[in-house]
């Protein structure tokens, strides 16, 4: 995955977490700036350095996103390294995602239910693994 994709998917996959790492307001404000810029993407702007700097605002999702980075960077290999929230390493989970392209859930077990998408209130489809 190239730098813009990678940037792209971890605002997807953030958001699911942003509740566990922000205070609920400031979590509730990000998500909806991502779930924007998603769809600024989705037009077909360019929106990975916007993406980085909303990010960039808080800590703990600063930290996110880098580590999330690093772990999709193929110049390191196997993805290993220190597990973030949404993202242990070494397992494969199955990758859901929003028809809207704004989200992205990994199910890390069969029996945990699949959210909607907070933005549009579908159903997540499979795509992929995480
Ligand atoms: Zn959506």
């Amino acid at each position: 995955m190239d730098r813009t994709e990678a940037v792209l998917e971890g605002a997807r996959r953030i958001r699911h977490f942003l509740p566990q790492l922000l205070e609920a307001e400031t979590a509730t404000g990000m998500d909806q700036e991502l779930a924007r810029l998603l769809a600024q993407a989705r037009q077909g702007e360019k929106v990975d350095n916007a993406i980085l700097l909303v990010v960039a605002r808080e800590r703990s999702t600063r930290a996110w996103m880098q580590a999330f980075l690093e772990l999709e960077d193929p110049a390191r290999g196997l993805k290993g390294g220190e597990a973030l929230p949404g993202h242990p390493s070494p397992v494969n989970a199955d990758r859901f995602v929003c028809p809207e392209d704004d989200y992205v859930w990994c199910r890390h077990s069969v029996g945990e239910p699949v959210p909607l998408c907070p933005t549009h209130g579908v159903a997540l489809v499979r795509a992929g693994q995480c």
